[in-house]
């Protein structure tokens, strides 16, 4: 499978979110509530009675570092360092909301996680007594310090493989108990959400002896959100990549990758190919575009003027295989966002079938590069990606 499928289909939980669910499935998390403002931040902290943690709800991690997690004596207090959070921005992210809640007597910080694992095809179990702290950098500096188990799919986890792994990673005997329930539902709820990652870190082990998730992070596979309609329903606009955004309100099958060469094509599957062929001609795709069936111009005018808005874009390859769609609409479509646009960047054309005379006869006389065969126009706009860049 292309390497592009793994980083773009999931959808990121805040920590309020994850822990909201947490608490469904009986993973113990401290008591507390989400503040837009200073002021709701305080009555929160009123309510709780005691210090809090307050912390910036923004989808990346290490917040702590960055500033966004304060622990607050008083509600007064709770009002100023929320005031101060809220007005943050955490690697370019604003702090728009905190989660206020009760502050933990931390004993221990420790690590469980659940993962997609794609070259074992299974799902694996993490669990470390080096918590708190980026499960990378653990895993690049004390390797060894992580505990590791497959989960088979068709039994599940199992009660001796978190016994063992809770024995390998040297976690507090006495939490033995309380921490195989906790990762039994853990793997409950990422399989029954439809997680591709799951993970507690830190979970605290509390002075009185208690564990508690202190922090919460869940990635929910985009192809499931169709079933599950609760989680769906958090997706915020602002956070996600804002070319996304605009092809979804658009109605555009479009997701943004990391690559040079903008791609439209129609079908899935003629994309896809698109994608593979432009990466095996040496350069990366910057999108998937499908213009589907019997694409009119306004699709391909709507698609292509979001692709060449793309400063990452260095050049457009447009892949047509005409049957129902037909070359000529295709065409004109092009034709249409490139109207009083100064074109800054090469498109290769390559349309065959269903009036695609038709079509290239549009296209002459323009400055878009025509190729008869789909791997032709792979090598000419990595050619002249690269002549230009040069
Ligand atoms: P991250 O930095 O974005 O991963 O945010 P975390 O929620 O993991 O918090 C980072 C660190 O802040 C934790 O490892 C703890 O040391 C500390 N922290 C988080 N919550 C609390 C709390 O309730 N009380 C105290 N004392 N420290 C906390
Ligand atoms: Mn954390």
């Amino acid at each position: 499978m292309p390497s592009f499928f793994v980083e773009v289909v999931e959808m990121k939980l805040h920590e309020y979110q994850a822990k909201q669910l947490f608490a469904r499935y009986g993973i113990p998390v401290p008591k507390g509530e989400v503040a837009s403002t200073p002021t709701e931040a305080r009555t929160i902290a009123e309510k709780l009675n005691k210090p809090v943690a307050i912390k910036a709800q923004v989808l990346v991690g290490g917040r702590g570092k960055a500033g966004g997690i304060k622990v607050a004596k008083s509600p007064d207090e709770t009002e100023q360092l929320a005031g101060q959070i809220l007005g943050m921005r955490i690697k370019g992210l604003p702090v728009e909301k905190v989660l206020v809640e009760e502050a933990l007597d931390i004993a221990a910080e420790y690590y469980l996680g659940i993962i997609v694992d794609r070259s074992k095809e299974r799902n694996l179990v993490m669990v470390s007594a080096m918590g708190g702290v980026d499960i990378e950098e653990v895993a690049e500096t004390h390797p060894e310090a992580i505990a590791r188990a497959y989960i088979d799919p068709f039994i599940g986890l199992l009660d001796f493989q978190i016994r063992q792994l809770h024995k390998q990673a040297k976690l507090e005997p006495a939490t033995l108990r309380s921490f195989i329930a906790i990762a039994k539902s853990l793997y409950r709820l990422y399989i029954e959400c439809d997680a591709n990652l799951a993970e507690i870190n830190p979970l605290v082990l509390t002075k009185e002896g208690n564990l508690v998730a202190a922090d919460a992070k869940l990635l929910i596979d985009d192809n499931a959100l169709y079933r599950q309609p609760e989680i769906a329903s958090w997706r915020e606009e602002v956070e996600e990549d804002p070319f996304e955004a605009e092809a979804r309100k658009k109605g555009l099958a479009y997701v943004r990758l990391k690559g040079e060469v903008g791609i439209i094509g129609n079908g899935a599957g003629l994309t896809m190919t698109t994608l593979d062929i432009v990466q095996r001609a040496g350069a990366a795709p910057a999108n998937f575009l499908d213009i589907g069936g019997g694409a009119r111009a306004d699709i391909v005018r709507e698609g292509l003027k979001l692709i060449l808005s793309d400063p990452q874009v260095k050049g457009v390859l447009i892949n047509i295989f005409g049957g129902i769609t037909r070359c000529d609409e295709v065409a004109k479509g092009i034709l249409q966002a490139l109207e009083g646009m100064e074109l800054k960047v090469p498109i290769v054309v390559r349309l065959t079938g269903t009036r695609e005379e038709e079509g290239r006869k549009l296209l002459e006389g323009t400055p878009l590069i025509p190729a008869a065969t789909m791997q032709e126009a792979a090598e000419k706009i990595v050619q002249l990606i690269r002549s230009r860049a040069s």
